[in-house]
């Protein structure tokens, strides 16, 4: 297998967290690099601390099983940090449609709940605006709580960084 087709196969492994987008759409995986019959796997980690992290690398060994490698080494790369930003527009888009209100885009001198107060926060079901945080913490704590006015339902937002 080459650089190419590794990095082609670990592209198809689910986020653990939202199976409709890969960690290729997440900005996680990095990059692939192949070196006297071992492979060597650039990730970058989301959140900091993500349980899901550790799940990930398993599935990175799992795929490459028997793909006749002497070695498989998943690194963990900090720098750049990663951020929502890497997500592709076709990723945020399959979130929304998932049930998860995507990140905005981030802008240097503010957090997802700056001092002006949390940002408006679309409804993934029925595009309202009227939503309301019920809580920093969502089902992860890569994720705030949301619920919506209109229609009442709750949902996750996936929190910007
Ligand atoms: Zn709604």
């Amino acid at each position: 297998m080459t650089e190419t087709e590794v990095f082609n196969v670990l592209s198809q492994i689910p986020d653990p967290e939202i199976p409709v987008i890969s960690i290729k759409d997440l900005g996680i995986l990095q990059g692939v690099k192949i070196e006297n019959n071992q492979v060597f796997i650039d990730i970058t980690p989301t959140y900091s601390g993500c349980p899901a992290m550790k799940l990930v690398e398993d599935l990175i060994h799992e795929s490459l099983a028997g793909k006749g490698f002497d070695s498989v080494q998943v690194i963990s790369k900090l720098t750049p940090v990663w951020t929502t930003d890497w997500l592709s527009d076709d990723a945020k888009r399959r979130l929304e449609e998932f049930g998860i209100a995507p990140p905005e885009k981030t802008s240097p001198n503010k957090s997802w709940l700056s001092a002006e107060g949390p940002k408006i926060i679309r409804c993934p079901l029925c595009k309202s605006e009227n939503t309301i945080m019920v809580s920093q913490f969502g089902s992860t704590a890569c994720k705030a709580h949301y619920k919506c006015a209109d229609c009442l339902e709750p949902f996750d937002y996936f929190k910007c960084i």
